[in-house]
């Protein structure tokens, strides 16, 4: 009852994230349908859903490594038989990360460990991450500010991979599987057509859509939408989100979907607008605009991701990295640029005097270019640092994804500890 209470407040906007992960951090469960449950533990963590089957349960999905032992812990105080079956909606570690946990229970009980039925890419994916673990390693760091965060790798992999769709019955139930690209190449989203009840992953997250990411692998702002649509013809009675909580009814359910679809197809629309008429990257950002409306829905607000992001990932996906500016294609080394514009502007510290100044004005953007010059010129310049920590201190303020502040952030310590150093 105070979970139905809860989710009408998130669903009108009343009530932010932050309360449902506060409400859900000791691993909640939703009853979905009849053998159906879902468990929560905390937004950033993907959500597990067990389907009771007459040949033991099917998961979709494990959660992360840290909460997959309290995860299942919540499972078995609702059912205790084997887990046959687990499908992973994608290789992201906060869905794939449990596997060992749910591993080892089958081991110390004498069990087969449970068949993993994934997505083709999935694989590639996770082989991908073992090469490029050093990086993972620093940006999930920066993004979460985990110190000496290490990437982890060598989740089991799938026993049964598939290509654009899978039928499966298990253990009576009747499950369909559907491949699309969206935030992942690897993803799939998991239909049980005699419940009406659809697992989404993260197509469906209860935020705007994860597909810009700066320091991430390409992301597909077009098929995402497409998988939506996909989805929004299914009918779903129950749509069980990757991350969030659970929504119940048609109605809703098609209107989260709808939604969703909505402002991606608005932004690739608009982006491949511009770009089939030669516009530059600048005059893109500058000309699109995520509907507004659509932004101020409580399951598509911008504060993970940001639909400026978004278009430049868009832009990357069709136009590569070059940005139209014949400057940026062999840019000079920017310690020199900024050594050169310091002297035009009569020191490093006449730009950090300017940066400040912009910044106070709320310019924030025109602001970091000039500290990051003025710093540039001048990296050893305390008084330089000092006002480049303030700048970037500015920048956060104003920025409302937390991915956009998790990376200012980075560069305002560097600031603060040569500033100080
Ligand atoms: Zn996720």
């Amino acid at each position: 009852m105070e979970q139905d209470q809860l989710f009408e407040r998130l669903w009108c906007g009343a009530a932010p994230m932050e309360e449902w992960t506060q409400a859900v951090s000791n691993t909640a469960i939703t009853a979905v349908a009849e053998n159906i449950v879902t468990i929560h533990s905390t937004y950033f963590c993907g959500s597990v859903t067990a389907i009771r089957t007459s040949a033991g349960l099917l998961l979709v999905d494990t959660a992360n490594a840290a909460l997959a032992g309290q995860t299942l812990a919540a499972i078995r105080r609702w059912d205790d038989s084997p887990v046959h079956t687990i499908i992973y909606t994608h290789g992201h570690v906060d869905h794939t990360g449990g596997i060992k946990v749910i591993d080892e229970e089958a081991d110390a009980r004498g069990l087969a460990r449970p068949r993993i039925i994934a997505h083709r890419d999935v694989p590639r994916r996770m082989e991908r991450y073992k090469m490029t673990q050093g990086f993972n390693s620093v940006v999930q760091g920066q993004q979460f500010n985990y110190p000496n965060y290490t990437y982890p790798v060598g989740q089991r992999q799938p026993d049964q991979v598939y290509d654009d769709t899978l039928s499966l019955m298990i253990g009576g139930e009747r499950l369909e599987l559907f491949h699309g690209r969206g935030e992942t190449d690897d993803a799939t989203f998991v239909w049980l057509p005699e419940r009406g009840v659809l697992v989404s992953g993260d197509f469906v997250i209860w935020m705007f859509p994860n597909v810009g990411n700066p320091r991430k692998v390409q992301r597909y702002a077009a098929e995402w939408a497409e998988s939506l649509r996909r989805m929004q013809t299914l009918k779903p009675e129950v749509l069980i989100p990757g991350h969030g909580p659970v929504i119940f009814g048609a109605a809703r359910a098609g209107q989260v979907l709808d939604d969703g679809a909505t402002l991606l197809e608005s932004l690739v629309g608009q982006t491949l607008a511009l770009m089939n008429r030669g516009c530059t990257l600048d005059e893109v950002l500058r000309s699109v605009s995520a509907p507004a409306e659509l932004l101020a829905k409580p399951y598509l607000l911008p504060e993970y991701d940001d639909p400026e992001f978004v278009v430049r990932a868009i832009w990357h996906l069709y136009g590569g990295w070059f940005d139209g500016n014949p400057a940026h294609l062999k840019p000079a080394h920017a310690a020199e640029l900024a050594a050169e514009l310091a002297a035009l502007a009569g020191g490093a510290d006449r730009l950090a005097m300017r940066a400040a100044a912009l910044a106070e004005g709320g310019q924030t953007r025109l602001a970091a270019h000039l500290a990051e010059f003025a710093a540039g010129a001048a990296p050893d310049d305390k008084r330089v640092q000092a006002t480049r920590a303030q700048v970037l201190e500015h920048c956060m303020e104003q920025e409302t994804s937390l991915m956009g502040r998790a990376f200012l952030a980075v560069y305002q310590r560097d600031a603060k500890a040569r500033a100080a150093g």
